[in-house]
């Protein structure tokens, strides 16, 4: 059985069960639940207070899967990307981004995606498949397993539409979240959307304030669905509405493109969207790799853009690039690896 695979409160149970079964004191459980999320270790028998006959019992019924590093790459401004290889020769990747005193890590939720959006390198591969809770809260398990510091904050901006697998992303953010997982505050953790209208409504329901990212990329409909395919199933009048629903701050995610999403009625009419819902918006640059030829905007008209948006009262970031020298845009690392020939090669 996969404990990993559970909401801790569920692996709490299940660890109760086996104390019970084998004659254990109750303070037993929470000591072994202990060393899944919360000081993770490769094996039971490397779990320093569980007695070897325990720990012996505990590997042949729990075991504890791993994701592999491949490689490991760090940008010249400290961002580093990692790439996982899965059990079934799939990868994925993280990226760790240290700002001040945060350590931001961005996940992936699936290996491939099924939305094409036109700038994104993931989009160009497709679906592969969804990835499991385990694999998902895997990503920052490794990073202590191998001695890292827990991130401080959690993006779902790596491959993959994390509410396209809202099975599993339900599970990996009360792992993220809970007491008895990484214990990461709920405001923390932000889960990146392109706008998934039936699922935001189960995001909704949830309890905790969990962050919520939009990638708005287009202020309009004829706008976006250049750049979005959802847009046709899922348009932005439908989307506000849906947002309606959440009681906490949304972000619009919006890529800046040449020429494409960059003019001033753009932001005049991204300022309409965003203003009654106070929502704020990122600027981010293009980073190179998707599908379509396009042109990142220049840092004075990433700027310019920014104004309009204050001008009308809406909060607005213009985000550096960060890791643009080992292309840690959402994808690129496994992209990049597969036209070298590394993927698959082996
Ligand atoms: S931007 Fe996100 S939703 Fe769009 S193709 Fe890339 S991974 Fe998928």
């Amino acid at each position: 059985m996969n404990l990993l695979n559970m909401a801790p409160d569920r692996s709490l149970g299940v660890l109760a069960d086996f104390a019970d079964r084998n004659g254990l004191d109750s303070y037993r459980t929470d000591q072994i639940h202990r060393w899944l999320w919360r000081r993770p270790v490769d094996s039971w028998s490397d779990a320093s207070n569980i007695p070897a006959g325990t720990a012996e019992i505990l590997n042949a019924e729990f075991a504890l899967p791993r994701l592999e590093l491949v490689s490991r790459q760090e940008s010249s401004d400290g961002t580093t990307k990692f790439l996982w290889g899965l059990h079934d020769g799939e990868r994925v990747e993280s990226v760790l981004i240290p700002e001040g005193r945060r350590r931001t890590l961005c996940i992936s939720s699936q290996v491939g995606c099924a939305f094409g959006c036109v700038f994104c390198a993931t989009g160009t591969m497709g679906l592969i498949r969804n990835l499991d809770p385990w694999e998902i809260a895997g990503q920052v398990r490794e990073l202590l397993v191998q001695g890292a510091a827990r991130p401080s904050n959690i993006v779902f901006m790596g491959m993959g539409e994390p509410l396209h697998n809202w099975e599993s992303v339900d599970t990996a953010l009360s792992i993220f979240n809970a007491r008895l997982g990484f214990g990461i505050g709920a405001r923390s953790i932000t889960v990146s959307t392109v706008g998934l209208v039936p699922r935001l409504a189960d995001l909704a329901a949830r309890p905790e304030q969990f962050g919520l990212a939009i990638s708005l990329h287009a202020p309009t409909t004829a706008k976006r669905r250049r750049l979005l395919p959802v847009e046709r199933k899922y348009p932005i009048p439908d989307l506000l509405k849906a947002l309606q629903q959440f009681k906490r701050r949304v972000t619009f995610e919006y890529v800046m493109i040449d020429g494409v999403n960059d003019l001033d009625e753009d932001a005049r009419d991204l300022a309409e969207i965003a203003r009654p819902l106070g929502a704020m918006v990122n600027l981010i640059p293009l980073h190179p790799g998707g599908a379509a030829d396009y042109s990142g905007s220049s840092t004075s008209r990433r700027r310019d853009f920014a104004k309009i948006l204050t001008s009308f009262g809406v909060k607005a970031i213009v985000r550096r690039s960060r890791g643009l020298d080992i292309a840690a845009a959402c994808g690129q690392l496994r992209v990049s690896l597969e036209r070298d020939g590394h993927i698959g090669a082996e």
